[in-house]
Formats: C-alpha cells, structure tokens, sequence
C-alpha cells in the first residue's frame, strides 16, 4: 500500500492529521499543486509568491527528514493530483480540508475522480478549530455576529496537537519526480523587492512555533501575551505576535496556538483571553467566507451595493440608481471623482504619499515587509474607502497581492468590515482619524520615524485630502443609502 498526501494551505510536519494518516498507512508520497487553472482559484499575490517559495524549500527539507519525497506540480488539482496518485501507484489519497468556495469545488472533484479510479480518498479537519457547518446559532444558520459565534466556540473542547510524526521506515518505490522549486519562478524575476522581506521574515515550520514559543513566554507574569491587552494597539512596539503568515500558510495550526495560550491561562488571564479571541477572529473570518463565497466581491450588507465608491470606469457603483424608479441620479461629486483625480489618490495610497503620517508609514511598511500592523490595516483601510471614496475591493486587491498572510477568508472579511458593509461590521459613521488615531497609538512618534523618515520636511507631501470635508461627504453619502435611495 502507499499513500498520497497532498499539502495545501498546511505548510507543516507536525499535528498534520492527513499526513499522520498517510504514515499510518504505508509507504508515503507528498504532493503540492501550484494550482492557477482551477476555475474560481485566486491566484497568489507577489509577497505570497516569495513566501510559498521559501515555505516550500522548509517543508521538502522537513519532509525528508521524514524520509517522505515531495513531488512538485503545477496545473488544475482535478488533473494533477489523480495523475500523481496513479505515477505512484498509491491506493490511499489524503488532505486536509479547505473552506473556500472554488477550493472545496476542486476538493470534491478530486475526491471523486480518485475514487472512480479505485483508490481511497479522505479529508480532515486541521486549519480551523471548527467546521463551519459544525458551529451554527439556535435557528440553525451560520453566526452573524461574532461574540455569540466565540462565546460558543471557545467554551467546546479542541483536540490537542497530534503527536509528532516519526521517520517513515520505507519510502514508496520512486516514479515521476515532478518540478523543481526554481523553475516556478516564485520569486521576484526583474527588480528584486524582497530584501526587506527575507530580513522581517523566516517562512517555515520550526520559524513559526519559535515565534509561538517567545510570544507566550514562559508560565510567568511580564510575558508578551501579558502585555498584550495594552500592547497591541501601539505599532511602534512589538506586541502582537506575528504569527498571522505561519496560520495563513498552515506552518503553525490553530490547535497548537489554542492549546499553547491555554496553558498560560494562569499566568496571564486577560491578555491569554484577548488573544485567543483574535484567533477566535480569525474562524470568524472562515465561518463567513464559507456561507458566502463571494466575500471578495459581494458586499455583504447588500444595501451597500448603492454606495458610490469608486471603481475603475466600466466597473459599477459610479452612479446610483434611485430605487423603484430606475433613474440613474448622479452621486454627491466629492465622494465620487473623476477617474484622473480617484487615481491619483490610490496610488498614493498604495505608495504611502497621503501626507497622513500614519497611513504612510503602514503603507510602506506594508510595501517594505509585506506586514502591517493591525491597528494600521484599520486606520489605513478608512482612509481609503471613507475618506478618499475609494472601493473597498481596490483596497483589498492591493493587500492582496502586497500582504505575506493574505488569505481569502481574512483579506475581504476585514475589508467589509472597516467598510461597514460586512459581517458584525464597525458601523459606517465610525469613521477613524488619521491624525488622532497617530497621536493615540504612536504617542512617541517611533512607528512614524522609522517609515517615514522624511516626515516635518518638505519632501513630505501635503495632506491628499481633507478630513473633515471628506468625513461629512461620507457621512452623507451614507444617508442617502438610509433613504432607500
Ligand atoms: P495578533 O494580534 O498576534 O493576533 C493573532 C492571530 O489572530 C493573527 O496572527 C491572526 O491569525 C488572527 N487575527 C487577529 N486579528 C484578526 C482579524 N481581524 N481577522 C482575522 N484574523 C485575525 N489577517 C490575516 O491573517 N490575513 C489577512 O489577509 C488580513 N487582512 C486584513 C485586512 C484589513 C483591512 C484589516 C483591518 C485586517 C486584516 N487582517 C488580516 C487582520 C489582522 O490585521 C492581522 O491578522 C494581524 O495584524 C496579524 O498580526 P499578528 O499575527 O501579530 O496578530
């Protein structure tokens, strides 16, 4: 007998329950698909890229230290996977599941096209300490809200971590070798960006949990997860874990993060508590993508489908429709601009030239390390979709493609909710001040220093808008949503 695992977002050797299924089995292959063609699949941003190239040479290093091959592909998983299962004359595939839409419509072609071959197929639970159609309110439907979803899911039990796998004793008899790394040209081909990168970073495995295991401290007092509370909010400081790339890659399991907190419960309560919830944010995030595929999309509060923020011409939401009567009515001109002046203003935004110092520094730490600190990601995103009248999906796009822990459950349901139009959403006229929120979270000025080193000279540009202005056209623009317009 031999066994098929094929990794995906599990980027990991330990508490890996396909992987630990296949050893059980018999000899054992592993299999990754670089998978661009399955229909509905969003391809990798360019962080992400340069990350999954580093992920992968962490875990085939891993993995022969396990004495298991890694095979390498690249094509539609529908194709690939039954073909290496054959190659390999392998009589038992597993994986561990995944929640998306276009992903589970791939994972059950696959499993059935496996099976139609005589081979056994199976899936597991590892990436979220739920199922999501597993946790549902007293009605029976998916949570909308989050602190009822928590309070339910944090009081269940969640299996410990498995135990680590051991040195399989004999590999399967080699077939095809597949890809080499290289040739996928992961990282970046003209310009090299990703110096900064490899500096703020170490994808991988062991990386991820050394990081897990300096965040919690030890089982004292004056840890970070102690401090956390306070700590996280201030992006001059480093309070916040970092482990946002190890979850969204899979080398770090939400079960180990569980149980690792749990343990230091004793020693810090509260922040042992808050932090847990932002994991508990985290399946929030999944819990939505998987009841609505199309979160990077469809706002979810469909009443925001008549706000006019701006998208590129021929995109839609440049002219509202007056309800019930079809008439196409211009929207309030300073929410919506013209396409020179809208453009302008997300580039600079992307390139952190706002002239808001804190939005900038985020922007470019975003651009530099392919992070931003949360309370930043927050600040920065109202910025665009409130202040500069800019559509969320635009700014969601660009985190997408700049992030190192984009993920397709996280990125869209974060950026619908600053936009007001998501799930358990910051409500619309919450609208943050990028000078106050400076003043508030960086009262010593180090987050801005160290990004915009230019700041107070005139190199540094004006202010791209007016906030108070901008704030008012917002707000009315929301009314006007209220009034069924
Ligand atoms: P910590 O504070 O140490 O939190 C621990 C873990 O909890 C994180 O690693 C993450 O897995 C999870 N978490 C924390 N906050 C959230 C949240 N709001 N939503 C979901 N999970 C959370 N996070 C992503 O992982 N991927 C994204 O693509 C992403 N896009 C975002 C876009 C916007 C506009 C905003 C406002 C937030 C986004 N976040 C995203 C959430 C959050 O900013 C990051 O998870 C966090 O900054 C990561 O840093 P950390 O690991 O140090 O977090």
């Amino acid at each position: 007998p031999t066994a098929l695992v094929w990794f995906r977002d599990d980027l990991r050797v330990r508490d890996h329950p396909a992987l630990r299924a296949a050893l059980a089995h018999g000899p054992t292959v592993a299999l990754y698909v670089l998978d661009e063609e399955s229909p509905g699949i969003r391809p990798l941003g360019g962080a992400a890229r340069w990350w999954l190239h580093h992920a992968l040479a962490d875990l085939a290093a891993s993995l022969e230290r396990l004495g298991v091959p890694l095979v390498l592909r690249r094509g539609a998983a529908a194709a690939i996977v039954p073909d290496v299962a054959a190659q390999w004359r392998a009589d038992y595939v597993v994986w561990n599941r995944r929640y998306g839409g276009p992903e589970r419509r791939a994972d059950t072609a696959v499993k059935s096209l496996v099976r139609r071959a005589g081979r056994q197929a199976e899936s597991f639970q590892a990436s979220l300490l739920h199922e999501p159609w597993d946790v549902t309110t007293q009605q029976g439907g998916p949570y909308k809200v989050f602190t009822p979803f928590w309070k339910e899911l944090s009081a269940r039990d969640h299996r410990h971590p498995l135990p680590a796998p051991r040195r399989q004793r004999e590999a399967p008899e080699p077939a095809a070798p597949g890809d080499s790394l290289e040739d996928w040209g992961l990282t970046p081909r003209g310009p090299d960006w990703s110096g900064p990168l490899a500096e703020a970073w170490t994808p991988g495995e062991e990386a991820g949990l050394a990081l897990l295991k300096d965040f919690l401290g030890p089982d004292t007092a004056g840890t970070a997860v102690a401090e956390y509370p306070e700590a996280r909010d201030l992006p001059g400081r480093p309070g916040t874990s970092r482990l946002s790339p190890y979850l969204r890659w899979g080398h770090v399991s939400p079960f180990q993060v569980w149980h690792a907190v749990a343990d230091r419960r004793r020693a810090a309560p509260e922040g042992s508590a808050v932090f847990a919830s932002e994991l508990g944010w985290r399946e929030f995030a999944w819990h939505t993508l998987f009841h609505h595929a199309d979160l990077a999309s469809v706002n979810l509060r469909r009443e925001f489908d008549a706000y006019p923020w701006w998208l590129p011409s021929g995109g839609r939401s440049r002219v509202k429709h007056d309800a019930g009567r079809g008439r196409p009515r211009e929207a309030s001109p300073a929410v919506v601009r013209g396409d020179a002046e809208a453009n302008r203003l997300l580039e600079a935004w992307r390139r952190g030239r706002t002239g808001f110092p804190l939005v900038d520094a985020g922007q470019r730490e975003l651009w530099a390390t392919g992070w931003m600190h949360n309370r930043v990601r927050m600040v920065s995103a109202s910025l665009l979709v409130k202040n500069l009248g800019i559509h969320w999906r635009l700014g969601e796009r660009w985190f997408w493609d700049t992030l190192v822990d984009a993920d397709t459950a996280s990125n869209p349901f974060n950026w619908q909710w600053v936009a007001g139009s998501g799930a358990d959403a910051a409500p619309f006229f919450r609208i943050f001040n990028p000078v106050t929120q400076e003043k508030k979270f960086d009262p010593d000025g180090s987050y801005v220093r160290a990004w915009v080193p230019e700041y107070g000279t005139d190199a540094y540009p004006q202010p791209c808008v007016d906030l108070a202005e901008s704030r008012a056209d917002a707000l009315e623009a929301y009314r006007e949503l209220g009034r069924g317009s």
